[in-house]
């Protein structure tokens, strides 16, 4: 946790950026270290090579004195997650204020990472229990040509960056309240979500809750003119109970198998997606405060194209055509209906609770064979087991639950526990009428398990071999090539990990943290003994104690915490990865 290094005074710093003025862009090295000013401390970590690469890696410190946080606001670890989001965000709009191009390439640029609309553990702003506050962010040193600018620097370092971390990092730069209520919505959160298994809920929307968002690339909640606020039916209707806010009542989706049914564009995918993203909290103001589902769900969708390595399908996909087995099933091009079987296995390895789908990003033949289909195509030429056959044995023999968002196919009414239908963006609960047009409609259907699920799953321990991601690691080289593009894409040595159908990926700050912790395995946890899921609880614990900064150069400003299941989707996606 935040301490800083030894520093030396800043009017140091002034001399030696006195001295290069002028010179070379090397020369700005010599500010490398930790750096005294009044009631703060500036560390510069890392200098760029040239005024147009990335911009150099900067950090303050600021004492409990001069933030002045009040005790109250950092009782517990998600106040305090609250507060450094509310305090990132803050840093990270100054900082774009005061950005102004001085000289060449990227000179005078000030970025921190903005958190989203997630509250997220982040390594941008993080606070000790006794209230220092540690900012991480870059700094564009300025320059012309390649020549430094002393004076621009100095004035930069000593006097912009300071008047911001003095505006955005201490208590009295907000209004009263604000920081409370970015505590206690975020520590409500937390205890909403914890309430859910006692009461034997997958997850909980609250009355007055805003799903939709502005636009698919907007995250924004839609304007509250526009927005039809959440009301929980009835017959769903739960209070649970919140340390700040009292009680809180709304719909409580019970385990089991739950539908969401409606016609088109009456709002069921929002209601999916909004469940999606309630494994995370939320920022006050989002709409979605008080939307938390179980933190191991996860989002299943058809992803036709991607690698699969190892994996046994043959609950859902048994022999395939050519006598091709499928307990251990690779190929470097999924279909639809092969990629989803593959995602739910992959995520029952490493321990999902619920399974949340979308018929919108489901592969049809994975999800239904019709009683028509049936009698057409007899069961030795087909190899799917659809999802509809497998639903409730997931939660009788496993404990799994799903939320299936399903518009179109009524054979599914025989499988559902529980039935919202979406209606004007209204939910209903039509569990009660599904039965009955389930017992007046019979499909003629007939079940199509061929063997138990948890027999079909057995055996199926998969242990990733190091040279996973040793071949991928270009060879030769200092360190590896590692990027991140946006959320949904890691540059992993010569390898690329595409990552846009894992939707529970919500910042690129987890991207970045993900595929560090690739690193991370490949150098210290994948040892081929250790199963998929061992490398991924070990991964895990590893950040649990030595937290963020066992990832990357050990003071990134933008890293955020991730799930198991995501981490455990990059290394399935990874191309190289191999398995004994
Ligand atoms: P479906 O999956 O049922 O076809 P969607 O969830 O995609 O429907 O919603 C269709 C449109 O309605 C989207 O543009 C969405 O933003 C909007 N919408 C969804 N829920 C609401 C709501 N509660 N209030 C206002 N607009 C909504
Ligand atoms: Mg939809």
């Amino acid at each position: 946790m935040p301490t800083p290094p030894p520093h030396q005074p800043a009017s140091r710093l002034r001399q030696i950026l006195e001295k290069v003025d002028g010179r070379g862009y090397k020369a700005y090295n010599d500010i490398r270290g930790a750096w005294g000013l009044d009631h703060l401390t500036l560390v510069v970590d890392h200098v760029q090579g040239d005024p147009f690469a990335a911009p150099s890696r900067v950090r303050v410190f600021l004492t409990p004195e001069a933030a002045r946080l009040p005790a109250h606001l950092l009782q517990s670890p998600p106040r305090t997650r609250g507060v450094a989001a509310r305090l990132a965000r803050a840093f990270a709009a100054r900082a774009a204020q005061a950005s102004r191009s001085m000289g060449s390439g990227r000179s005078g640029e000030i970025r921190m990472e903005a958190p989203g609309q997630e509250v997220l553990e982040t390594t941008a702003v993080r606070i000790t229990k006794d209230g220092e506050v540690e900012a991480r962010f870059r700094v564009g040193l300025p320059a012309r040509g390649r020549r430094i600018l002393g004076k621009g620097c100095a004035e930069l370092l000593l006097a912009t960056v300071p008047e911001l971390a003095w505006n955005s990092l201490r208590a009295e730069a907000f209004d009263a309240g604000d920081l409370l209520l970015h505590a206690e919505t975020n520590e409500d959160a937390d205890a909403l979500r914890d309430e859910l298994s006692g009461a034997g809920l997958v997850a909980f929307v609250a009355d007055g809750a805003i799903l939709p968002r502005r636009s698919g690339v907007d995250d924004r909640p839609l304007s509250s003119s526009q927005a039809v606020p959440f009301h929980s039916p009835d017959e769903l209707r739960v209070t649970l109970p919140t340390p700040n806010g009292g009680p809180v009542t709304g719909m409580g989706i019970p385990e089991g198998v739950t539908l969401i049914v409606g016609g088109g564009f009456h709002g069921k995918s929002t209601l999916l997606r909004a469940l999606e993203r309630g494994v995370y909290n939320h920022r006050p103001g989002d709409g979605r405060e008080r939307v938390v589902t179980n933190p191991d769900a996860v989002k299943i969708r058809a992803e036709d194209g991607r690698n699969v390595s190892s994996v046994n399908i043959s609950p859902f996909i048994g022999t395939l055509p050519g006598g091709r087995d499928t307990r251990s099933f690779s190929t470097p091009e999924a279909s639809g209906s092969t990629s989803q079987a593959a995602a739910i296995v992959e995520g029952l390895e490493v321990g999902a609770s619920a399974l949340l789908m979308d018929e919108d990003t489901s592969a049809t033949n994975f999800m239904i064979r019709d009683r028509r289909m049936q009698v057409l195509v007899p069961r030795e030429g087909e190899p799917i087991t659809p999802f509809i056959d497998r639903v409730r044995d997931l939660h009788a023999e496993l404990g799994v639950s799903s939320i299936l968002v399903i518009g179109g196919s009524g054979d599914y009414l025989d499988v559902a526990d529980t039935v919202i239908a979406m209606r004007d963006y209204q939910a209903t609960d039509v569990t009660s009428r599904a039965r009955e047009v389930a017992r007046a409609h019979p499909t003629g259907r007939l079940p199509e398990s061929p063997r138990p699920l948890r027999e079909a799953l057995a055996g199926a321990r998969r242990v990733p071999l190091p040279e996973s991601l040793e071949s991928a690691a270009s060879r030769g080289k200092r360190r590896m090539r590692l990027k991140v593009r946006g959320e949904d894409a890691i540059t992993f040595g010569s390898e690329e990990i595409d990552l846009g159908a894992v939707d529970q990926l919500v910042s690129r700050c987890q991207t970045r943290a993900i595929s560090e912790a690739l690193l991370l395995a490949g150098r210290r946890v994948v040892d081929g003994t250790r199963s998929m899921s061992e490398v991924v609880d070990e991964v895990m614990a590893i950040l649990e104690r030595e937290g963020l900064d066992a990832l990357g150069h050990g003071h990134d400003g933008d890293l955020a915490r991730f799930r198991r299941h995501e981490l455990a989707g990059a290394l399935n996606r990874l191309r190289t990865l191999r398995s004994g």
